[in-house]
Formats: C-alpha cells, structure tokens, sequence
C-alpha cells in the first residue's frame, strides 16, 4: 500500500485472518443475543463501512440495516471534540431493538451523541453498541460498547475502514499511523 506524503504506515495491529476469526465470535454473540428481536443495525458511516459489511454477513438473522453519516475528526488525528450530524433525520426504530456499529470507540463522543439522539427521537425498544477497536483510554463521555472487537492503546490506527484523510479505508488489516509533519497532529 502506498502511503500519503505525510505519513508512514507502521505495524500491523491485526492482519486480515486476525480480525476474520474474531468477527466470526462477534458475530455468534451477537446472533444469540438478537436471536428473538426485531434487529435494526446502524452503521455509522464512513468508518464502520467495512466492519459492518463483513460482520452482517456472519449475522443469518432478518436484521435491517440503516446507515448514519457522522463526522468528528475533520481531517485531524484528534477528536475535534463536536460531532456533526449528515443527515436531519432519523429512521423510525420505533419497536425495534438497535445494534449500532462503529468502527473504534476513542473519546466516546460520537456513541455517546448517537445513542442520545435515538433514545431521545427515535423511540427504539433498546440500544446497544459494537465496535471493532475500542481504545484503552479516559472516556470524554460515560459510554462503552457491547461488543468489541480488540481493545488497543490509544494510538492513531487505519485500515479496515479506518482512514486518515480520505486514505487507507482499502487496507486490509489495521495498522498504526505515524504523522510525519507535526502540523498534522493539530485539529483542522
Ligand atoms: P470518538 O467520538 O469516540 O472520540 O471518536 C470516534 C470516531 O473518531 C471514530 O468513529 C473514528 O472515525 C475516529 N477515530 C477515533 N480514533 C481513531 C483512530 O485511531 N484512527 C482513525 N482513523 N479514526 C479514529
Ligand atoms: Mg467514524
């Protein structure tokens, strides 16, 4: 994979196999937990793109699928700290049990907001939150995930869905970035 000027791809966290065996985990906990419910999953776009594209497939049960866009890095490797919301509405999960999906759960604030919202528009009958990585870390806001994929240091990662700057959603594994001009780690 070739990398952007600014950056250099470090380690790999989790290859392609890694993250395959323990979606096929995931997804069975997940399966026995919905297995009676009316399942609605939400994915949180862009980030939660391919994770919920490979985890779903594992899931044989008749889930829905709706999709949130949500921005709150703007360019940067560090929370902005707001989270802006795409879309003016919501779907309606109006007796529906919600399994949101995101790709890593860092200060909280995206979930945290999310989850808000429905509970507070949406009327669903319950809520509940997968994430890929889940970063070991304080929490900006008092939320945590259901199911998790890895926990990790709090390190800035891409690949499987992760970008920065547009690139790097394409990489197969995760991997830890490192930014090369020290503007880059500031917030845009
Ligand atoms: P939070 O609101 O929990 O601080 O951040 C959640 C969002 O920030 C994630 O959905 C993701 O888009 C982005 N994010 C947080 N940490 C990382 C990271 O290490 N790498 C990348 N590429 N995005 C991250
Ligand atoms: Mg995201």
């Amino acid at each position: 994979m070739i990398t952007d000027p600014q950056s250099s791809l470090e380690r790999t966290l989790f290859d392609a196999a890694t993250i395959a065996s323990r979606l096929d985990a995931l997804a069975a906990d997940i399966t026995a937990f919905y297995a009676d419910k009316p399942l609605t999953v939400l994915a949180i776009l862009n980030g939660s793109l391919v994770f919920a594209a490979d985890l779903l497939r594992r899931i044989p049960l008749a889930l829905r699928l709706e999709c949130l866009s949500v921005a709150s890095y703007h360019g940067g490797t560090e929370s902005s700290g707001t989270v802006t919301f795409l879309q003016n509405s919501l779907p309606d999960f109006t007796g529906r049990h919600v399994l949101i999906l995101d790709d890593i759960l860092d200060s909280g604030r995206t979930l945290h907001a999310v989850r808000q919202r429905l509970l507070s528009e949406a009327a669903p009958l319950s809520v509940r939150v997968a994430v890929l990585l889940r970063k070991r870390k304080p929490r900006a806001q008092p939320l945590d995930a259901d199911y998790v994929g890895f926990d990790i240091d709090d390190t800035f990662v891409v690949g499987y869905g992760l970008d920065h700057q547009g690139h790097y959603r394409n990489l197969p594994e995760v991997r830890i970035l490192t930014c090369v001009t020290p503007a880059e780690k500031g917030v845009t």
